[in-house]
């Protein structure tokens, strides 16, 4: 994504809008998240202290692999509000391709949960992890009946 600065009127911003359809987040080929569809912008481009300011909402689709149920879906990264700064130098055409692709990647979520998608889903595997039998106390019928072959024993002990 690369902005030319001649086009920012001065004192002013310059709106830019569009979606990149080039993956620019790159990601390895065996990574649980995959980039799913075009990047969707829409931002203001303003000079600031000899800086480029680009501020506005990146919207970045991924397919992801739910970490508990293995199964795929759709989450959109939203960086809404979102702030951009690169530093002129010498140049008219400033690519910020390198931070939009650190910022979107930060976003994802480290352990995705499938009902947290786009169209959250009902997760198979949720809660699947402790059932409640594993919290169920030890059955105390068990100790009713040592009692009472104690007291077995001890009227045994009386016949004698
Ligand atoms: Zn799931």
């Amino acid at each position: 994504m690369t902005v030319d600065i001649r086009n920012i009127p001065e004192d002013e911003h310059l709106t830019i809008e569009g979606e990149l359809t080039d993956d620019i987040c790159q990601l390895p080929e065996n990574d649980a998240a995959s980039v799913s569809g075009p990047l969707t912008y829409r931002a203001e481009a303003s000079i600031i202290s000899e800086n480029l300011l680009l501020r506005g909402n990146f919207n970045q689709p991924f397919e992801l692999t739910c970490c508990r149920c293995n199964q795929a879906f759709r989450h959109t990264v939203r960086l809404s509000g979102h702030s951009l700064l690169a530093p002129l130098g010498n140049l008219t055409l400033i690519d910020l391709t390198d931070a939009l692709r650190e910022d979107i990647i930060l976003a994802l979520p480290n352990f995705p949960h499938c009902n947290n998608g786009d169209n959250p889903m009902d997760c198979p595997a949720r809660g699947r992890f402790h059932t409640e039998e594993d919290f169920l106390p030890t059955d105390p019928k068990e100790n009713k009946a040592s009692g009472s072959s104690s007291w077995e024993t001890l009227d045994k002990l009386k016949l004698d």
